[in-house]
């Protein structure tokens, strides 16, 4: 429980938001537009963003490490995106015909994903991944996909298994049982999923050798960045690839989070991994809605018009999205920008550290790049099961005490993670590692 009052100082700051809010609850379930953006006891709302700032209702500033989960890679309304998107809405929001951004755009992306022939688009990473389990099921004309335990790919259905589940009801750890994550997900779906842990090899193996012939893909984000951010250990990557070229399985990386964001090429460059597919999201529109999936060529064209798998959307390649992304990745993410946020965001896990050892809170500090994240527990967790042990009161208590003081720190979730944008100064980094040690010190007393 978050003691009452960091609870009550929360209420005192946000009597606008609450208005709004309760508003809102009559007419949007749990008045909020997407499920996850709730939290205990309302949450606040915002009338503004610029740079790597939000302001609520209520006039409180807080430096924003959420980005709208990672998408505003660049900070609020940077000039540049916004000029492109004006010039753009000048001529039209979307014409629904080709037009010539949408392979600029790609090729761009290919520079990026050497390793890559081709990428289609998408509007959300839900797409994203839901288009790269069909296609690997139509390229191998097999059903069954391996997904990791504890991960999160999106909204559709064979993928909202084992998303967080209730430890009681995860079965052996080297061989875990589905579980159904959502009411209206048919249970039957767990039968084409199956779960692995992640960092460890032999699990996998074991379920390759169990299911043989009958495994399409295993889709896995290379970085667990929906568990907190829990690291692959040295080779995972590099012998879960071989093992799937062994088995014949496509393997998917799921980089909506660590695309365009860990390095200009993401995991897969960082890594040095080739994957058979890749899933993009967040960071590469610019703020806006876009992703895409790619891969080799023979994989790419099983679907429409050229193969017999459907792929399709109203506002796939809408020039909006495209000209946003346009300009963040050829304009404004530059090398020199990858390696600006990277080296601030080993500042920030650095001196989040320093200030956990002066604290002497049981918590220990996990990230690659411009993302990271607080565990409540003493040594940095390798798979699900071992984040799960994560201490929820405190993290909850180190949250709402830095967004008291003016720091969103990441979503209000258990396993998110801060963000970091090249609109962050080394000031902000300061005030957030300074107002830090005060959140941990809460956490320290009772
Ligand atoms: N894959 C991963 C790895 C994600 O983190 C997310 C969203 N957080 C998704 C897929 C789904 O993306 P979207 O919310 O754009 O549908």
């Amino acid at each position: 429980m978050v003691k009452e009052e960091t609870i009550e100082e929360y209420i005192a700051r946000t009597p606008k938001s609450k208005k709004r809010w309760e508003e809102a609850r009559e007419v949007i379930p749990g008045g909020v537009g997407s499920s996850v953006r709730y939290f205990n006891p309302y949450p606040f709302f915002i009338s503004k963003a610029k740079g790597s700032r939000i302001w609520d209702v209520d006039g409180n500033e807080y430096i924003d490490y959420l980005m709208g989960y990672g998408i505003n890679i660049t900070g609020h309304a940077h000039p540049i995106i916004v000029d492109a998107v004006k010039e753009q809405l000048e001529k039209a929001t979307a014409y629904t015909i080709p037009h010539e951004k949408s392979f600029l755009y790609i090729k761009e992306l290919l520079r990026r994903f050497p390793m890559m022939d081709m990428f289609q688009f998408a509007n959300s990473g839900t797409e994203a991944t839901m288009h790269a389990v069909r296609i690997a099921r139509a390229y191998t004309g097999k059903d069954k996909i391996v997904k990791i335990e504890g991960t999160y790919h999106g909204q559709h259905d064979y993928v909202l298994v084992s998303v967080q589940p209730p430890l009681a009801k995860t079965g052996p750890k080297w061989a875990p049982t589905p579980h159904v994550y959502s009411d209206g997900v048919p249970a039957d779906t767990a039968k084409n999923t199956l779960i692995a842990p992640y960092n460890n090899v032999e699990a996998m193996e074991n379920l390759f050798k169990k299911h043989e012939g009958e495994i399409a893909a295993v889709i896995m984000e290379p970085v667990m960045l929906n568990c907190g951010v829990i690291l692959p250990k040295p080779d995972y990557l590099k012998d879960i690839r071989k093992l799937t070229e062994e088995y014949n399985v496509v393997l998917i990386f799921d980089e909506v989070k660590t695309g365009c964001r860990i390095a200009a090429g993401g995991a897969s460059e960082f890594y040095k991994i080739k994957p058979d597919l890749v899933t993009l999201a967040k960071a590469i529109g610019g703020g806006l809605p876009l992703a895409v999936f790619g891969g080799k060529r023979d994989i790419m064209e099983t679907i429409g018009p050229v193969g017999r798998t459907s792929h399709g959307g109203t506002y796939c390649a809408n020039p909006l999205s495209v000209s946003a992304g346009l300009a963040c990745l050829t304009k404004v993410m530059t090398n020199k920008m990858y390696k600006y946020i990277t080296d601030l965001g080993e500042k920030l896990n650095k001196g989040i550290r320093d200030m956990i050892e002066d604290t002497d809170v049981k918590a220990c500090v996990n990230g690659i790049g411009p993302v990271g994240y607080v565990f409540f527990i003493e040594t940095a967790p390798v798979d699900f099961r071992t984040a799960a042990v994560n201490d929820l009161d405190k993290t909850w208590e180190f949250w709402f005490n830095m967004v008291n003081k003016g720091v969103l720190p990441w979503g209000p979730l258990q396993f998110e993670e801060w963000y970091m944008s090249i609109a962050h100064t080394k000031e902000d980094i300061a005030k957030t590692i300074e107002t830090s040690g005060d959140a941990l010190r809460k956490c320290a007393k009772g």
